[in-house]
């Protein structure tokens, strides 16, 4: 079998795989943020499963308890608790979620009504001398939450064998979503969420990134013999902004059915993703550098976002910039206007932004929009 019909095969059946390892023994973290240090919770012994809610289906539910015009993926993730409709939120033991954006952080106090929760204090900027000791006593506060409530005890060698996991599979992950530097990307930027989106719910790491392993041979052998399944002469787009994947993937794939090729995704389930932790030195410092590192907008300031920006564009070969924000959802759509200052003045590319939900009511408006910028890229 094709190695991406394998995972996506393999990961239907995921959950029922949570459920079976959960009876066998083992525990479940759910977690809602890229600053979560899944490090930790795989030294534990448990599985980390990431709950971020990506679908519409539950937010009118959502709606009952939180004001409507709040960011939709707060609204989704809160519904899945409020319904009980999502299985690997059913299957934790523990949430592990981070004080980031307003909305977040006070949906996460109603979220405790749900599930034991363990709230990380997020610091609001990057600074080595001030908040990085702070996130590092936060990291320890988790490592003492999940020793408590597992009755284990997370070793430095457990720290240090979890990073090394982590590393090899967010390197992986890096090789997959490079293969579309190539003038002939394997996959369309679609094709290629569709394949993120899963890999993070492997109850089984091994199983996870053996199949994931198989992709990236498959997709770079395809590049090196010219295959695609890319019309030619497609604009490449780097999508930045908000966390996106399947069920929220609308604007992808407008920006596809327009015409354009998604060619790099910058956002926290794309490259801000796939950073490597220190696997030498006090592996807790080494975490909390990594994770306080993230380039995300709850932080100001905001640097490394536009950086990294820089770096995929050139690399990507970017045509144009397209930056995602969702309703209700400030610190993206105010850092939009730096963003789109930098890309305009700084990297000379053409750049807009599109503001939405997970409905699908303004779908002939985006389209319009976009069919007018992808044409102007050609
Ligand atoms: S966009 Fe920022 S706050 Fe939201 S999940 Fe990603 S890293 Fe966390
Ligand atoms: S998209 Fe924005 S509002 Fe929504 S959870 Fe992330 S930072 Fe918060």
């Amino acid at each position: 079998m094709d190695p991406i019909e394998r995972l996506k095969a393999a990961s239907d059946r995921n959950a029922l795989k949570l459920v079976e390892a959960r009876e066998a023994g083992r525990r479940v973290v759910g977690h809602y943020c890229l600053y979560s240090p899944v490090e930790l919770v795989l030294a534990a012994g448990a599985i980390p499963v990431p709950l971020c809610g990506t679908r519409a289906e539950p937010i009118p539910a959502a709606e009952e308890i939180l004001p409507r015009n709040l960011c939709p993926l707060i609204k989704s993730s809160f519904g899945f608790a409020v319904t009980d409709t999502c299985p690997f939120l059913a299957a934790s033991d523990l949430l592990v979620a981070d004080t980031t954006c307003d909305g977040k952080k006070k949906m996460f106090e109603l979220l405790a009504a749900y599930k034991p929760i363990h709230v990380l204090q997020l610091p609001q900027n990057q600074d080595p001398v001030s908040a990085l000791p702070y996130w590092r006593n936060e990291i320890v506060r988790l490592k003492e939450r999940l020793e408590r409530e597992f009755g284990v005890v997370i070793g430095d060698g457990e720290l240090r064998q979890a990073i090394r996991v982590l590393n090899r599979e967010r390197e992986l992950t890096r090789r997959l979503m490079d293969t579309a530097k190539s003038d002939r990307p394997p996959l369309t930027g679609h094709e290629m969420l569709g394949i993120m989106h899963r890999l993070g719910f492997f109850p089984d790491k091994a199983e996870g990134d053996a199949l994931l392993g198989s992709v990236v041979e498959e997709l770079e052998a395809r590049v090196a013999a010219g295959e695609s399944s890319v019309a030619p002469g497609r604009p490449r787009i780097l999508l930045t902004g908000v966390p996106v994947g399947l069920g929220s993937d609308k604007a992808v794939r407008l920006i596809e059915e327009a015409g354009g090729l998604v060619a790099v995704f910058e956002s926290c389930g794309g490259y801000k993703h796939v950073f490597q932790v220190d696997e030498d030195g006090d592996p807790i410092e080494a975490i909390a550098r990594a994770y306080l590192a993230t380039p995300c907008s709850v932080m100001s300031p905001n640097p490394g976002r536009l950086e990294l920006i820089e770096r995929l564009c050139r690399e990507f070969r970017a045509d144009g910039v397209i930056d995602l924000t969702w309703q209700g959802c400030h610190t993206y759509n105010i850092e939009s206007y730096t963003v789109k200052r930098f890309v305009g003045e700084q990297l000379g590319l053409p750049f807009l932004q599109l503001e939405t939900d997970y409905s699908e009511s303004d779908t002939g408006q985006l389209k319009v929009r976009l069919e007018a910028f992808v044409e102007m890229l050609g």
